[in-house]
């Protein structure tokens, strides 16, 4: 260090001697950089463990807890001072620098930022935004962006009430709650403009304009401002269109979908931010290009043709459904009372604007489709999987009917996961003493991860086990709690010997729960077994709107009833980030049956992944392009039956025959040190071959490489850019 860098350390350092430590923390509390950051989440809960955990993890809601001077009292007590110096220093680090990747590749990116729409993000489970994977892809997006150093902003909504708390009645039936967040709990402040009054977004419909405050939020590098209805200058019924999330019928979905696509562009120009390009993740917030396309008219004086022309050029749009009844779909009437007054702004006729939603544009009784609209209005399509991708293009077809099948422009890019959200830090400190110093910043480099072959087996196997029996405390805990609270028998005790099993997701019926059940005395039979016996974890929540859906949980839940299946097959109400984060670092093995081609690409047996948690999977989503064979365990061949009752048998008897025949006698046969070997060999190659791979940060760079650097008129300069 020279002697200026020392001087300048020291100033700093007394600067920083000046701020209390009561603002270290608030500061610290305000960038959810912290989420990721295990060493910070762990001061945070050494404040008060107890506080830490009832408060959902809540860092802000549990300084709230303290004034500055029985704050300092607690840190003095705790011995906790150099930690918090330490990573405030650290966060201010990282929002001041920019990583050498971001400076190698941003090219043209450098001064117009990605705006990134989402409907939902799942960022940590303290705000509650998100419902499933859609959100926590969002999140890993954004958090992966952050840490490459990709400029980007993201665009969302806030609702007050989130998607809903879980709870199952004594008959196994879900109820759903829905609790008001505290917004002073929350990382996020008021967006106001130069004079101090508040940013008001006005978004017009036929009949009247609905108001939209803005909230701001800081994840790492990254600016995410969300969009919120609860205004005294809206109609009553207005005030609650951000309250829950997809909550509400079609009218409300209409709405909430103006004002994330048009409210959002209209406050990135009020804020002048002026994006590169626009990411579009999912048909919901196609109504974005819309408004980019009336600016463009406006401010350049374009012609419609030619805005479209434009919007359509920096435009990416990722479609995440490949069931044709996923898709949002809104009736002529709905639109013509929510966008004719935009359709008019853009000078063309009411027709024309449901022809850019049509399929077929002659149809006058066809609804308005909004991943029509974003295919139309994009020029970069992806899909999430491969096989997704191929999903898509059959899908899609007639939208270009002088293209084959396979000509279609829609691409793919799979989904990854944000690997220091979802690896246990156990984990990460094992990984740490094998792999190279800094691994974690270069963690989806393939190169990173070959250290794992030369892991001590014995060390790989403990850290797995010291994570099950912490999962495991954390299952019984939420499980004697949910029986209590039903009246019911809550002595349950989980065997960490035993071969245990997790399977969480929502209760969509095409992820098909209970197919384990269809032969229930075999079931009853793989749990019992006197040598090799089976526990299952099971949890997801099902939309309030899907009795089919209820019904599986009803079916999974119930198996508690049984004496065969008392305390070995739990369901755990109430599934959230930090639910899946336990499940996917502990159990042995990951499950996932749906129905192959309708799982478009799947996360949550990635985070297992990076856990040595082995998948077993149906040959769907991204575990179509992972499994090689001696990285996990496939159910099915990758085949389905245009008979999906034919289908869902051959699936069902394959899980039971893999099941018996291979994963039960892997895990269970061990060697002289009472290791099992060829089980601890599985785990290394499933990280070694996938834990780079499905990184969300590798997700990114593709994004980066073949859609934001194009989109943003941009080419590539740097072809080697995993390096
Ligand atoms: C990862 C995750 C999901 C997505 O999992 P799938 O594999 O897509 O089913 C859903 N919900 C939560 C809470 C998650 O953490």
């Amino acid at each position: 260090m020279s002697f200026q860098e020392v001087k300048k350390n020291e100033e700093e350092l007394s600067l920083d001697s000046q701020i209390s430590l009561y603002d270290k923390c608030w500061e610290l509390a305000h960038n959810l950089w912290w989420s990721w950051h295990p060493d910070v989440i762990n001061t945070f809960r050494d404040l008060d463990p107890q506080l830490w955990r009832s408060l959902d993890h809540n860092p802000i809601a549990m300084l709230r807890q303290f004034t500055p001077e029985s704050l300092e009292q607690r840190v003095y007590e705790r011995v906790l001072t150099c930690r918090i110096n330490y990573a405030y220093r650290r966060l201010k680090q990282y929002l001041s620098e920019r990583p050498a990747w971001a400076e190698k590749n941003i090219g043209v990116l450098g001064s117009k930022p990605v705006a990134y729409f989402s409907l939902e993000f799942g960022i940590h489970e303290s705000v509650p935004i998100y419902s499933g994977g859609l959100g926590i892809l969002a999140g890993d997006h954004i958090k992966s962006a952050s840490g490459l150093g990709v400029p980007l902003v993201a665009v969302g909504l806030f609702y007050d009430q989130g998607y809903f708390k879980q709870q199952l009645d004594v008959d196994g039936w879900q109820q759903e709650q829905y609790l008001k967040t505290d917004i002073e709990n929350l990382p996020m402040t008021q967006v106001k403009r130069e004079d101090g009054s508040s940013l008001i977004v006005p978004i017009e419909t036929e009949k009247e304009t609905i108001y939209a405050r803005v909230w701001h939020m800081m994840v790492g590098r990254v600016n995410v401002y969300l969009l919120d209805c609860d205004l005294p200058e809206n109609k009553k019924e207005d005030r609650t269109l951000t309250s829950r999330l997809y909550g509400g019928d079609s009218r409300t979905r209409i709405r909430q979908e103006m004002v994330v696509g048009i409210g959002g562009v209209k406050l990135l120009k009020e804020l002048d931010i002026r994006p590169g390009v626009y990411h579009l993740n999912e048909g919901h917030c196609a109504f974005a290009t819309l408004q980019a396309v009336q600016y463009k008219m406006e401010e350049d004086g374009f012609s419609f043709d030619e805005a479209v022309r434009a919007v359509a050029y920096k435009t990416c749009f990722t479609t995440h459904t490949p069931v044709p009844a996923g898709h949002d779909r809104f009736a002529p009437d709905l639109m013509y009372e929510h966008l004719s007054p935009l359709q008019r702004k853009l000078g063309i006729d009411f027709h024309q604007l449901m022809a850019m939603g049509r399929e077929h544009v002659n149809d006058d009784r066809e609804p308005f489709c909004m991943t029509v609209l974003g295919l139309k209005l994009s020029r970069h399509a992806n899909a999430v999987s491969c096989l997704h991708g191929v999903v898509s293009r059959r899908m899609w077809s007639s939208l270009y009917p002088n293209r084959s099948e396979t000509e279609v422009p829609i691409g793919h890019i799979t989904n990854g996961v944000h690997v220091p959200t979802w690896l246990a830090w156990q984990m990460q400190n094992l990984y740490d003493r094998y792999f190279k110093p800094g691994w974690i910043d270069e963690h989806w480099t393939q190169e990173v991860w070959q250290n794992i072959y030369n892991v001590d087996p014995g060390e790989l196997w403990e850290t797995h086990i010291t994570l099950k029996h912490l999962m495991l405390d954390f299952v019984q805990r939420r499980v004697q709690a949910q029986a209590s609270r039903r009246g019911e028998e809550d002595r349950i005790s989980m065997n960490p010997d035993v071969l245990t099993i997790g399977f969480a997701r929502r209760f969509a019926t095409y992820k098909r729960a209970t197919l384990l059940l269809k032969d229930i005395e075999r079931l009853a039979k793989i749990v019992n077994d006197p040598h090799r016996p089976v526990q299952f974890i099971f949890a997801g929540k099902a939309h309030p709107a899907d009795q089919p859906g209820k019904e599986f949980i009803q079916q999974v839940a119930n198996l508690r009833k049984d004496e065969r299946f008392h305390g070995k097959f739990v369901f755990v109400e109430d599934y959230d980030m930090n639910v899946a984060r336990h499940i996917v670092q502990g159990v042995d093995v990951w499950m996932n049956n749906p129905r192959r081609p309708l799982e478009a690409s799947g996360t949550s047996g990635q985070k297992a992944v990076l856990n040595g948690v082995l998948n077993f999977s149906v040959l769907d989503g991204w575990w179509a392009e992972a499994y090689d064979g001696t990285n996990g365990f496939s159910i099915g061949t990758g085949t389905s039956h245009v008979d999906t009752t034919i289908t869902d048998q051959r699936d069902g008897a394959s899980l039971y025959e893999v099941l018996e025949n291979e994963i039960i006698p892997t895990y269970y046969k061990e060697d002289a040190h009472g290791l099992p070997t060829n089980w601890i060999r599985m785990m290394k190659n499933s990280i070694g071959t996938l834990a780079w791979r499905f990184s969300a940060q590798r997700m990114v760079t593709d994004y980066m490489l073949t859609a934001y650097l194009p989109a943003a008129g941009g080419v590539t300069c740097d072809m080697n850019y995993r390096q």
